[in-house]
């Protein structure tokens, strides 16, 4: 998995560091987050490929997936609902690699690309459903 699954993080280490300076916020609430499921039982934790994975469980999880979300990238955390298959990690990742960029601007731009263009339209998901694709996984997430 991790051989098809590449971290998101940059190669050198000054950007490295940048960009966990840049998105640490969403890092730390991400972080916290998986916490919080791991305290209250509802989810295990991975930690693969330059994020932490929580694999959620209970009424919760369920309740997400019944209303058909996969996943959801909270800084460089990536909560799913369901067992992911390789483009749901794949996927996820790629919203890693951009929160990674965008820091502290992501969630405000991604809100108001998903008002504009609607969710499957807003560019950060064409480009996340586009790495997967590339990757030859186009039917997950
Ligand atoms: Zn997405």
């Amino acid at each position: 998995m991790d051989s098809l699954v590449a971290s998101p993080w940059p190669r050198n280490r000054a950007l490295c560091v940048l960009a966990g300076l840049w998105s640490l916020i969403y890092g730390v609430l991400g972080l916290i987050g998986a916490g919080l499921f791991w305290a209250l039982g509802m989810g295990q934790l991975v930690a693969r490929a330059g994020a932490i994975e929580v694999w959620a469980r209970g009424r919760f999880a369920r309740w997400m997936v019944n209303k058909g979300w996969q996943g959801f990238t909270g800084g460089w955390t990536v909560f799913y609902w369901s067992p992911p298959g390789i483009g749901d990690l794949i996927h996820e990742r790629e919203h890693v690699r951009q929160i990674l960029r965008w820091g502290p601007l992501y969630y405000p731009v991604y809100a108001v690309a998903s008002l504009a263009c609607g969710y499957r339209r807003n560019f950060f998901e064409v480009k996340a459903y586009a790495a997967q694709r590339a990757a030859g996984y186009p039917n997950d997430a």
